[in-house]
C-alpha cells in the first residue's frame, strides 16, 4: 500500500532477491517466469510488453541495489545518472533535469549538491554513493521501491542513517517500499508487515511488530532467536541449525522439515499452504492449526 513498507526476510538464498527481480521482469539470462502474476496497481504486468514494462520500471518501479558501486557506472558523473532516467522518462530537458539531480541529491543529505553532481562514483564514499543511487531511484517519484539489502556495503553508524533517511524518503513521496534483508534487526524498526521466505517460498506473512515478537512458524522463530541480544530470552526459542539446501534440490513437503525440532511425518510428504491464522496473519506449517496448542514454546528442544 502507498507509505507502507514489507520487510522481506530469510537467509542468503532464499529466494528474496530473485522474488523482487521477478517483479519488475529483470530476470538474469536462463531464468523465467513460469505461472504466477504480478499484480501492480490491479494490473498484471506479466501481460505487458517489454516496451510497456520499460516505461513501469522507469517510473512507476524502482530499485536500490545492494552494492553502489556496481549499481552506478564509473565513467558518467552522479548528476548524469541521476538525470538520464529524468530525461528518458519524465519529459525533462538535460539542463532542467541537472536542476533536479542537485535537488535530489539535497534530499538524501549530501552536501554541496552543486559540486558534488560532477562528481564521479570513485570520488564519493560508499555511504554516499548509496544515498546518491536513491537519489536516481526516486528522482521519477516511483509508486514502489524495493530496495535490495541496501545497507550490506555500509559501516554500522552509516546503516542507522541511511535506514532513517530511507523513512523520510517514504515520508515525504509516499511511496510503497519492498525493504530486502536477512537481518531481522532493521526490519522491525523499518516495515509494516514482514514476509519471511525460506527456500524461494513464504512461510510467514504478518504485522511486523506482531511477527516478531510472538513468531509463528519454526523458521522465523529461529531467525528470530538469532536476532534477539544476549542477555534475552526470545518468545519461542529455537536454535538455527545447518544451511539453507539448494533450490535444485529442494526438500520433499516442507522443505524446512530437515531443519525443523517439530518436524511431524506429514511434513516430509505435504506442502503446507500458506493460510490464515487465528489472528490475522498467514503461515505455512502442519502445526496449525492444532499441533501448534500441543507445544510449549518454553520447554527445552532437541534439534
Ligand atoms: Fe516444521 Fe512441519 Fe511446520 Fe515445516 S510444516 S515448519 S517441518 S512443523
Amino acid at each position: 500500500m502507498p507509505g507502507e513498507t514489507l520487510g522481506l526476510v530469510g537467509e542468503s538464498g532464499s529466494g528474496k532477491t530473485i522474488t523482487c527481480l521477478s517483479l519488475l521482469r529483470l530476470l538474469p539470462r536462463g531464468a523465467r517466469i513460469v505461472g504466477g502474476k504480478v499484480l501492480f496497481n490491479g494490473q498484471n504486468t506479466l501481460d505487458l510488453s517489454e516496451k510497456e514494462m520499460e516505461r513501469l520500471r522507469g517510473i512507476r518501479m524502482g530499485m536500490i541495489l545492494q552494492n553502489s558501486m556496481a549499481a552506478l557506472d564509473p565513467v558518467f558523473s552522479i548528476g548524469t545518472q541521476i538525470a538520464e532516467p529524468l530525461v528518458v522518462h519524465s519529459g525533462l530537458n538535460w539542463r532542467a533535469a541537472i536542476e533536479r539531480s542537485i535537488d535530489l541529491l539535497r534530499m538524501v543529505k549530501i552536501t554541496a549538491p552543486h559540486l558534488r553532481v560532477r562528481n564521479y562514483p570513485h570520488e564519493m564514499s560508499g555511504g554516499m554513493r548509496q544515498r546518491a543511487s536513491s537519489a536516481a531511484s526516486i528522482g521519477p517519484h516511483p509508486d514502489l521501491l524495493i530496495a535490495d539489502e541496501p545497507t550490506t556495503a555500509l559501516d554500522v553508524t552509516t546503516q542507522r542513517q541511511y535506514l532513517e533517511l530511507l523513512k523520510e524518503l517514504q515520508q515525504e513521496t509516499g511511496m510503497a517500499l519492498i525493504f530486502i534483508t536477512h537481518d531481522l534487526a532493521p526490519v522491525e524498526h523499518m516495515s509494516h508487515v514482514i514476509g519471511v521466505m525460506y527456500l524461494g517460498k513464504l512461510v510467514e506473512l504478518g504485522d511486523a511488530e506482531l511477527t516478531c515478537s510472538e513468531p509463528q512458524h519454526p523458521y522465523t522463530a529461529s531467525l528470530v532467536a538469532a536476532a534477539t541480544p544476549p542477555g534475552t530470552t526470545p518468545a519461542w526459542p529455537i536454535p538455527i541449525v545447518g544451511e539453507v539446501p539448494s533450490a535444485l534440490e529442494t526438500p520433499s513437503g516442507c522443505s524446512f522439515h530437515p531443519r525443523c525440532a517439530y518436524a511431524m511425518p506429514i511434513c516430509s510428504q505435504e506442502v503446507p499452504s500458506l493460510a490464515p491464522t487465528e489472528d490475522g496473519r498467514m503461515v505455512s506449517c502442519h502445526l496449525y492449526p492444532d499441533e501448534i496448542k500441543k507445544i510449549d514454546k518454553r520447554a527445552p528442544i532437541q534439534v
